[in-house]
């Protein structure tokens, strides 16, 4: 036996509050954390007004100086702009006030500046609000998927997240139950791949993708409820991520799928619908209940085919023969080879995705 050598680093948020007026505790969280002045408020015209005004107002009363700005896309160029601006007004903390954009510009430009940063999502849509990753868009005009640091606080207002729009918060319990391939395919990539891999991780992320599906019908537009139980599970898969120190466990072939589809189609879907339905198809070829996830995402008015994702029958079947391309590092059930077109078109075709 040779010596011990494992080495493991965790990342988590310091503090996550979720619930009905949660974004009323703002300044309390920015005091207990010891985050400091000037605070400086990344969001975009629209999250602005739905809480970027109240953050700013909420915090002024305590005391604390805003700065902000408004951004237009997550991309390089607003990266470097955020972080230029960070850097002049000397700001001591990052707030990301939106659905995914501001999110992903303040995680990394805080990164980038060497200061924290605080989630404020608006919609629940996708598990990026919790995690360390950053969905950019590239020079190519194809999303890239950066790393940067976690959150040091997310602020999940339920009042907030259950008025933004339901397909919102549909995309995001798919992003949910993609988690059920993402540790199937972990577990293959550490059976022949010798991969490093943690039992923990995959509980938590496996069960909270399980608790998503059998309660699917529970998800409702409107209801505070409803949005409480998606941002639960969202910062439930981010732990996961935190306790593997990676995406593994809640993105595996099902997102590569979707990430091939996002630089394919002419007009990609969001996010969580694409790799929801990556799930149904990455599940027949793990031979699992393929089925009983195509039923949960209908349940829950998730698309389930080409169709009902807006694209075409032919940009599925591409993005499914490339789907391996997209991180050759990450072993998964699509091998080092991909998919052939054949067993692309079969895949599609028996999964009632085409
Ligand atoms: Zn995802």
């Amino acid at each position: 036996m040779g010596a011990f050598n494992k080495y493991k680093a965790m990342e988590f948020p310091r503090c996550v509050v979720v619930g009905h007026d949660a974004l009323e505790d703002v300044a309390k969280v920015c005091t207990q954390l010891k985050l400091g002045s000037p605070v400086f408020l990344i969001q975009d015209g629209v999250t602005r007004k739905i809480a970027g005004d109240r953050v700013r107002e909420l915090l002024e009363k305590a005391m604390f100086e805003v700065r902000e700005t408004e951004i237009t896309e997550a991309d390089h160029s607003e990266i470097t702009r955020a972080q230029k601006l960070l850097a002049e007004t000397k700001a001591a903390v990052a707030f990301g006030i939106g659905g995914g954009r501001p999110i992903d510009v303040a995680k990394c430009a805080s990164f980038n500046a060497g200061i924290p940063f605080v989630s404020v999502p608006t919609a629940a849509s996708h598990d990026g609000i919790v995690s360390s990753k950053a969905s950019i868009l590239g020079a190519s005009g194809k999303k890239e998927s950066v790393n940067a640091h976690c959150p040091m606080a997310v602020i999940g207002d339920t009042k907030i997240i259950a008025s933004a729009p339901h397909r919102l918060l549909v995309a995001g319990c798919a992003d949910v139950i993609s988690n059920s391939t993402a540790v199937l395919d972990w577990d293959l990539a550490a059976k022949l791949k010798n991969e490093y891999y943690s039992t923990s991780a995959v509980s938590l992320s496996r069960m909270t993708a399980e608790m998503m599906i059998e309660n699917a019908r529970m998800i409702r537009p409107g209801l505070e409820e409803s949005a409480w139980f998606v941002l639960k599970a969202l910062v439930s898969s981010g732990m996961a991520m935190g306790i593997a120190g990676s995406s593994r466990p809640a993105s595996g072939s099902e997102h590569m799928f979707s990430h091939a589809l996002d630089t394919i189609a002419k007009k990609p879907a969001l996010h969580g619908e694409q790799v929801g339905v990556g799930t149904i198809m990455m599940m027949y070829l793990h031979r699992g209940d393929w089925k009983g996830i195509r039923s949960a995402l209908r349940t829950l008015g998730a698309p389930t085919s080409a169709e009902e994702l807006g694209v075409a029958p032919e940009e599925v079947i591409e993005a499914l023969v490339h789907a391996h391309e997209v991180r050759p590092e990450r072993y998964t059930i699509l091998g080092e080879h991909g998919l052939s077109q054949e067993s692309a078109m079969n895949l599609a075709t028996v999964t009632k995705v085409i």
